[in-house]
């Protein structure tokens, strides 16, 4: 496998009998699919080359540029076979879309875009895959010895995975002999080789020290995923998804603010706001740090439903109550009071009761929500009926009763609010209220005419004996002497007196 093509016109010579004899490159399959260590793309297409036994300049420039369809990228390639910034190839570029589609039109093949991130390009930029080729020396010799194949793992173009999760040793991007860097794309390029000095990179045992951390193994631990699950999805994150995530989030797990949940996760203000206005998206490092805060992976924060059963707020904020029971807890104590023989409870209350929002209860079991809000809702409305008749049977009584009194005073006697009555019976009300004014008002009446009466015989009696009817000889006799402090008396006995003089002088 390790054969070089050096001399131009061999190569071209290689070529011309390639071109010739086949119009489809081999379909090879790419190493890994749909495990942690899938092949990278561009260790897939070096390996292409070295099997087509043409170098992988050569390859794109002549096999891969005629089939190119942006015309930038395959100017680019069909003059250097290669384009700027080819290192943007296993990540998520123009360029890896141009050699995903190259290699499935010439190959067949359907799966190479699982070689690249480019189908995570609604989480990540760019920047998330490094710069220069990177090797664990030790994996290198494992997969000559083992596989009898050897290829470059994604995960070693990750920017920010630095160290091998089997080896625990650091990535090496500089070849031990002769101290260079190396692109992915060179006409010399043979997987596991330095394209300058030519030599294997790979060594059968290390003295460095292991250095695999914490971090080191949850940073894996997350790529190792998107890897994993990539081929099985239907779909992938659009650019909305964080923003559409951290939304959800904040409701869910009923931040007060957006400051409040970006406190909570331990990022700017400034940066949360853009990410949640959709602006921008996080860095790989800062995506990676909301997901350890959210207690997951980056792929359960974008997939998990449920996610926000299982972040624990309590530590940030004490005041908190953050549920703690399960989903299925959940669906039983739901479950239960739907279908309760007893008195219905609002939805809000059963769930303060079981520990959990209303925002989780609807989300996880609309039906058993919906079926506590209605049976709730109808037992407030018989409630309602059944209070409305009896107070309707009190103040019909009140309204039979033969003193009428104020409605206040009424409704004291049964123990009922103006508030109350008038909220269920505001017209039985109102009528309470006017047949007691009619009533004091006949009482009025009455009580004149009785006092009139009196003044007129008490009036009477005395001319009839000669004597001056004045106030005090009224007063002498009458029964209530305070009587001509009301004006009307006062003239009612003007009148009669008036009267009295006419039928003395007629
Ligand atoms: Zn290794
Ligand atoms: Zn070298």
């Amino acid at each position: 496998m390790n054969l070089y093509i050096s001399s131009l016109t061999d190569e071209q010579r290689i070529v011309d009998n390639f071109l010739s004899t086949r119009t489809e490159l081999y379909n090879i399959e790419p190493i890994g699919i749909g495990t942690p260590y899938v092949e990278s793309l561009l260790s897939y297409i070096a390996r292409l080359a070295e099997k087509h036994n043409i170098s992988e300049t050569v390859m794109l420039k002549e096999v891969f540029a005629p089939v190119m369809e942006n015309e930038n990228i395959k100017n680019d390639v069909s003059q250097r076979g290669n384009t700027y910034r080819e290192y943007l190839a296993n990540g998520i570029s123009t360029f890896s879309l141009e050699l995903i589609s190259s290699i499935e039109k010439l190959t067949g093949r359907k799966d190479i875009q699982y070689t690249t991130m480019i189908n995570w390009g609604g989480l990540f930029n760019e920047n998330i895959v490094n710069r220069n080729r990177r090797w664990c020396p030790l994996c290198l010799e494992m997969f000559q010895q083992e596989l009898g194949i050897v290829y470059e793992p994604l995960l070693w173009a990750i920017s920010e995975i630095k160290v091998c999760d089997r080896h625990q040793i650091s990535l090496k991007e500089l070849c031990p002999y002769c101290g260079k860097k190396m692109s992915y794309i060179h006409r010399n390029l043979v997987v596991g080789h330095c394209q300058y000095c030519l030599k294997w990179l790979g060594e059968s045992n290390s003295n460095e020290n292991k250095i695999l951390s914490e971090e080191h193994k949850n940073i894996l631990k997350n790529y190792k995923q998107l890897f994993e699950v990539s081929p099985s999805l239907r779909s992938f994150p659009n650019k909305n998804c964080i923003s559409n995530v951290l939304q959800k989030l904040e409701k869910q797990l009923e931040f007060e603010s957006l400051l409040q949940f970006s406190k909570f996760l331990g990022v700017n203000y400034s940066g949360m706001f853009y990410w949640v206005k959709n602006k921008r998206i996080p860095s790989p490092e800062k995506l990676l740090h909301i997901a350890n805060k959210l207690n997951c992976t980056i792929y359960e924060m974008i997939s998990d439903e449920n996610l926000y059963l299982k972040v624990k707020v309590d530590g940030f904020d004490k005041s908190r109550k953050v549920s703690k029971i399960t989903i299925v807890e959940m669906e039983s104590y739901l479950r239960d009071a739907a279908y309760t023989k007893s008195t219905p409870k609002s939805l809000a209350e059963v769930c303060r009761v079981g520990g959990f929002s209303r925002t989780a209860a609807k989300n996880n079991f609309p039906h058993l929500s919906q079926l506590i809000l209605d049976n709730f809702a109808l037992h407030r409305k018989n409630s309602f009926i059944q209070r409305q008749k009896d107070i309707e049977i009190i103040l019909k009584k009140i309204l039979t009763h033969e003193r009428p009194k104020s409605l206040k005073k009424s409704l004291e006697d049964y123990g009922l609010s103006i508030r109350t009555a008038q909220k269920y019976h505001p017209k039985l009300c109102k009528k309470i209220i006017e047949r007691n004014q009619q009533y004091i008002k006949v009482e009025k009446e009455k009580r004149i005419k009785v006092i009139e009466n009196e003044i007129k015989t008490i009036m009477f009696d005395l001319h009839q004996k000669g004597i001056y009817p004045s106030f005090s000889q009224i007063n002498k006799v009458i029964s209530d002497p305070n009587i001509f402090m009301e004006r009307h008396f006062r003239t009612f006995r003007k009148e009669m007196l008036e009267s009295l003089v006419i039928k003395f002088e007629g």
